[in-house]
């Protein structure tokens, strides 16, 4: 059942998913070789609580932070640490926040300092395969229409997508039905209708898709060692197409 939101329940989803958007602003302006994930995850959770909404992740399952900070040929689920970043170094932050019992969730990567041109290509082709599933949202796309939309334009660009982990309808709850591959056979699945609200999340590998969990239970990295990207929106499909709650 993929459960269609009031315009007052996405007013809930957009409050605490504007707020994301500027914390993203003020955690990019802070990433510089030297800052440790910690740091970050500690600008996060002073942040969320002087707006007054509450980190989603913290807790979650026993997640220890407001952030998920994954580095280099760390795909999702990062746990901050002392750990610092390095030049060079591109960094995934995700998050997730509540407010009035509903739930947003976003991701961005960053480049640290001088990246390398692949990883570059990376980041924007990780970017613009999001916006690409965000254009097929509409009442007349049928939702694998967006994940083979990812899946397209990442192979095309020579890169593959996490199989593993999935995006996902969003609401009351951080994750709801249905779950949304990165994949997918097109004008497939349920057909889109206006008041659904999901978070997309391409995560995109520069080498295999395969991915293992280290031994923290929580850290996903690339089978090969090579770097990954993530972002992700929550968006609700309206009358006047989709709308980005987190930008
Ligand atoms: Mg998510």
């Amino acid at each position: 059942m993929i459960a269609i939101k009031t315009l007052e329940q996405i007013e809930k989803i957009s409050y605490s998913g504007k707020i994301l958007s500027k914390l993203f602003q003020i955690l990019e302006n802070r990433i510089k070789p030297g800052i440790t994930t910690e740091a970050l995850n500690e600008i996060a959770e002073e942040y969320m609580e002087k707006r007054g909404i509450k980190p989603a992740f913290k807790g979650y399952k026993g997640f220890p932070a407001a952030l998920c900070v994954s580095v280099n040929e760390e795909v999702v689920h990062g746990i901050p640490s002392k750990r610092a970043l390095e030049e060079g170094d591109i960094v995934s932050i995700d998050m997730g926040a509540i407010h009035k019992g509903f739930f947003s969730d976003a991701a961005r990567t960053y480049s640290v300092g001088q990246i390398s041109t692949l990883k570059q290509k990376l980041i924007a082709v990780t970017k613009k395969s999001l916006d690409i599933a965000i254009s097929n949202m509409s009442e007349k796309n049928k939702l694998f229409d967006i994940s083979h939309s990812i899946e397209e334009y990442v192979g095309n660009n020579g890169f593959s997508v996490v199989r593993d982990f999935v995006g996902h309808g969003i609401g009351e709850k951080m994750h709801e039905d249905p779950q949304i591959p990165n994949f997918g056979v097109p004008d497939t699945g349920p057909q889109l209708e206006i008041g659904m609200v999901f978070a997309i999340e391409p995560m995109v590998n520069m080498g295999t898709s395969e991915v293992e969990v280290l031994g923290d239970h929580w850290t996903v990295v690339t089978k090969d060692k090579m770097p990954s990207a993530h972002f992700e929106d929550t968006i609700a499909i309206t009358d006047k197409g989709p709308v980005i709650l987190t930008r």
